[in-house]
């Protein structure tokens, strides 16, 4: 088997066996980088000597015998988490040469467990998007179909994994950014619970909903690395003080007896036939697993989309207020004076989105509608958390679609705000309520992969794991790789 077609359980697998050296692997996915990402673009920068000089250090723990599970082992992080000394451009002009004084807590974990950091991926600027194509570096390349987009805003690391030009990455999920991506690539994508995953150096974009998580092949590897990347940090105010479980102990637990909700709102119209179908067969392969299902209602859940586009462009545009030319990032060419500066720096330095959402969020925010708007959203949300609650009180895990289509033209929707709205619609009220979700591979809709959702409740990350890897070990859907690039 080539190395590029194991998941991080085999390639660690294969290195403690000395089947093959850290440098040696890391080399290998360098060679596909320079081989394959002029096609797909899925990284802004890749650091081979940075790697390589991580990999020899890996390989000498491992002679050493003190390397923790995964040392040696390549990954690649968004390009949102910073990383001391290497450009952190979060996709923007704005940030473009932007070097990082300081190491993301999600990376310097990552580092700490001896994982080989291949490169920094691509993504919608500054997170908002559903396509990858509002990237100052422009847009990713799905691998199943490269006049498709791979999704958004972790557009890069979903390519970058698919194609195997990692064996695993790290994404952030606002509203669906690792989920959906993941579920249009064909991969496993965890959102944590908010909380779960240290936020500290990870460009804010909407603080109360950003989380980071692991996109990979498989829910065993999801496992691997959220036991490396979950954790309290004293460096974020919101992170959670409580233990971490070692995710894949309880991997293999029999899913006999689980309840799977399945809410009807999202099985209603807007939900192509294609993607339907894979889903049912879906749920038809967990009731052979033991599962039982019941059909739940989260009424609420189709205020998820309007509520989420105040309160994320409301928090983006304060988070986004320290770009102004003076302390980060892009200046503009000879200011007239201070307002100039912070005009122009702006004006230049910004894309049409990432502006649209700032005028959003800065009007919603204003003096006059601010109870109108921000107000009456943050009650919506509340509302749709409430949902949930409810929901599991009778279940165990949510079911359903991660995203409403397959996979769609490069173009096709980038000119229309609203449609890329609403690729979110199952995605968005998890992280408005705070709760984990994951999307994993369940078949294909004309040769392009669907995802199946699984919701949990709090700080349930290893029962969603459990019940993705189950599915897993009986299906064979996560081991197809797009054709082109085995
Ligand atoms: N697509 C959503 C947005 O544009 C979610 C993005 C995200 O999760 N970062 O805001």
């Amino acid at each position: 088997m080539p190395l590029h077609h194991k998941t991080l359980a085999e390639l660690a697998q294969g290195l403690r066996d000395k089947h093959f050296s850290s440098v040696e692997l890391t080399q290998h996915y360098l060679n596909r980088i320079a081989q394959w990402d002029k096609t797909l673009n899925s990284y802004v920068t890749v650091t081979p000597e940075r790697a390589l000089q991580q990999a020899r250090q890996a390989d000498a723990l491992r002679v050493k015998n003190t390397a923790g599970p995964l040392c040696g082992v390549p990954l690649a992080q968004k390009d949102i988490f910073c990383t001391h000394g290497v450009k952190t451009s979060c996709g923007s002009k704005m940030l473009d040469n932007f070097i990082a004084p300081y190491t993301a807590t999600v990376v310097e974990k990552c580092q700490e467990a001896g994982l080989v950091m291949l490169g920094k991926l691509n993504m919608d600027e500054f997170a908002m998007g559903s396509s990858n194509e509002t990237s100052f570096y422009g847009p990713v390349k799905n691998p199943w179909d490269l006049t498709r987009v791979p999704g958004g805003s972790s557009g890069g690391s979903a390519a970058g994994v698919a194609a195997r030009l990692t064996p695993a990455a790290t994404g952030t999920d606002t509203g669906g950014s690792i989920r959906q991506p993941a579920a249009l690539c064909n991969l496993t994508g965890l959102k944590p619970t908010y909380g779960r995953v240290s936020r500290w150096g990870m460009i804010a974009f909407a603080s109360s909903l950003d989380q980071a998580g692991p996109i990979t092949q498989t829910a065993q590897d999801a496992a691997l690395l959220l036991n490396i990347m979950a954790g309290f940090d004293s460096k974020d105010s919101t992170s959670l003080d409580s233990p971490v479980p070692d995710y894949t102990t309880t991997l293999k637990d029999t899913l006999q007896g689980l309840r799977i909700g399945l809410p009807k709102e999202f099985f209603a119209t807007g939900l192509d036939d294609g993607v339907a179908r894979v889903i049912d067969e879906a749920i038809t392969q967990y009731k052979k697993l033991g599962a039982s299902v019941v059909e739940i209602s989260l009424p609420t859940s189709q205020l998820s989309v309007p509520a989420y586009y105040v309160i994320a462009p409301a928090e983006c545009s304060s988070n986004l207020s320290r770009f102004d030319g003076v302390r980060f990032g892009y200046r503009c060419a000879n200011p007239a004076d201070l307002l100039d500066l912070y005009q122009r720096s702006r004006g230049e330095g910004f894309g049409a989105e990432v502006k649209r959402r700032i005028m959003i969020g800065t009007y919603a925010l204003s003096a006059g509608y601010y109870d109108a708007y921000y107000l009456k959203a943050q009650k919506v949300r509340r509302l749709i958390s409430g949902d949930f609650k409810r929901a599991f009180e009778n279940v165990d895990v949510i079911m359903g679609p991660t995203s409403p289509t397959t996979a769609f033209k490069l173009g096709e929707r980038s000119e229309d705000p609203i449609t890329m709205y609403l690729c979110d619609i199952y995605t968005i009220a998890v992280n408005l309520a705070g709760l984990p979700g994951m999307s994993i591979p369940a078949g294909f809709s004309q040769g392009l992969p669907v995802g199946l959702q699984i919701i949990g409740n709090y700080f349930t990350e290893a029962k969603l794991l459990n019940v993705a890897h189950r599915y897993q070990q009986v299906t064979d859907w996560h081991k197809r790789i797009p054709p082109g690039f085995e």
